[in-house]
């Protein structure tokens, strides 16, 4: 009996894990029973969410905020998976937290940006998890740095979990910004990249910091391939004890999720893939012009190296480059350019030309 029920559980779990696009809400802490229980019910009458999400021990960045329920949360969750259905999540920061979490039947665990950031505490997670299943989403560090989220996916992986995902929830700056935690998007892509396999979703709730922004960065991940979403929703979100601007309550994340485009990466239609084949045929072309112009561009740039090595002139000349800058800008607009992307771009032309000009000038 014990054996069928604990295959049944896996075989759950399994369809879930799998299931795309993975949904996940809950809130950003669990504060009391009665708050998680009416939580994990309205958002299961939803009928769109896969896994209840809750903060157990929130790791707060200053001192003398709610740090969370701690273990005596993980019960209600239980409970308000038998009462709904939902599978449950918690974030694990130590072996502890692993341990109290395996015993009260947590289904997924998840590392936090704090964790993600400091290998001494994926490694404590790691080896807790050492000959357990279960499957383990990683969030990015809080900084832009690919390589200690890989980092932390390969400590986990090496301890034998077999499913693992992840999470992107932006990347911290200094000062006010639009967004709480910068998207970075061209960074999840090169995890994307690097982990084709593995499964990536999207935290719209942290990469805000507020409600107005979610829609449209939960829709970007959608456009951009995810598989799925974590929001963190409440039953009344501006009284949540941590992280009240951007919570929803359920019914506002059910409503958020029926206005998502969903698209999919292929399709069949004949159609549609002539087309997308014809453009992309253009795109290869065009971009295999640009090569070919900037590798003149340098070209051109050398016989400069070599005209200022025989007067002894500096590469660079300020006044001239910000002639290049200005006049490509105001190109830019004409082309539908954004200033930003010109200045990022010419940017790169630049440092390159330079080395250019660097190794005929010193050889
Ligand atoms: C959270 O999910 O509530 C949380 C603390 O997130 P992060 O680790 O992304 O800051
Ligand atoms: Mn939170």
């Amino acid at each position: 009996m014990e054996i069928t029920v604990a295959s049944e559980e896996k075989a759950i779990l399994q369809k879930v894990w799998n299931k795309r696009p993975l949904i996940i809400s809950g809130p950003c802490s669990a504060e009391t029973e009665e708050q998680l229980t009416a939580t994990a019910e309205r958002l299961a009458k939803t009928g769109k969410i896969d896994v209840l999400r809750a903060g157990i021990w929130k790791p707060r960045t200053k001192p003398g905020l709610f740090e969370g329920v701690g273990t005596k949360g993980l019960p209600w969750l239980q409970k308000a998976k038998k009462a709904t259905g939902l599978l449950t999540t918690v974030e694990v920061a130590t072996a502890k937290h692993v341990e109290d979490s395996l015993q009260f039947d947590v289904d997924i665990l998840w590392i936090g940006a704090r964790t993600t950031v400091n290998p001494f505490s994926v490694q404590e997670v790691a080896d807790a998890l050492k000959g357990v299943d279960i499957p383990v989403l990683i969030k990015n560090p809080i900084n832009p740095d690919l390589e200690l989220w890989s980092g932390a996916i390969e400590r986990i992986q090496k301890a034998g979990i077999k499913q693992v995902g992840m999470i992107h929830r932006g990347f911290s700056n200094y000062g006010n910004t639009e967004y709480r935690n910068a998207p970075m998007w061209h960074l999840p892509i090169e995890m994307k990249r690097r982990f084709p396999e593995m499964m990536l979703i999207c935290d719209p709730s942290h990469i805000c910091g507020n409600r107005t922004l979610l829609q449209s960065v939960a829709q970007k991940s959608i456009d951009l391939d995810f598989d799925g979403l974590i929001v963190e929703s409440h039953i009344d979100p501006d009284n949540a004890w941590s992280d009240a601007k951007q919570q929803i309550t359920p019914e506002t994340f059910g409503k958020m999720l029926d206005d998502l485009k969903w698209r999919s990466e292929t399709s069949d239609k004949e159609d549609f893939v002539n087309a997308l084949a014809k453009l992309r045929e253009q795109i290869n072309h065009l971009d295999d012009e640009l090569l070919t112009l900037l590798s003149q561009r340098m070209k051109i740039a050398e016989k400069i190296g070599n005209y200022k090595r025989e007067n002894n002139i500096t590469i660079l000349q300020t006044g001239r480059w910000n002639e290049i800058l200005q006049k490509a800008i105001q190109r830019g607009s004409k082309l539908d350019l954004s200033e930003d992307f010109i200045a990022k771009y010419l940017d790169a032309v630049h440092l390159e030309s330079i080395n250019h000009q660097n190794k005929i000038m010193n050889s």
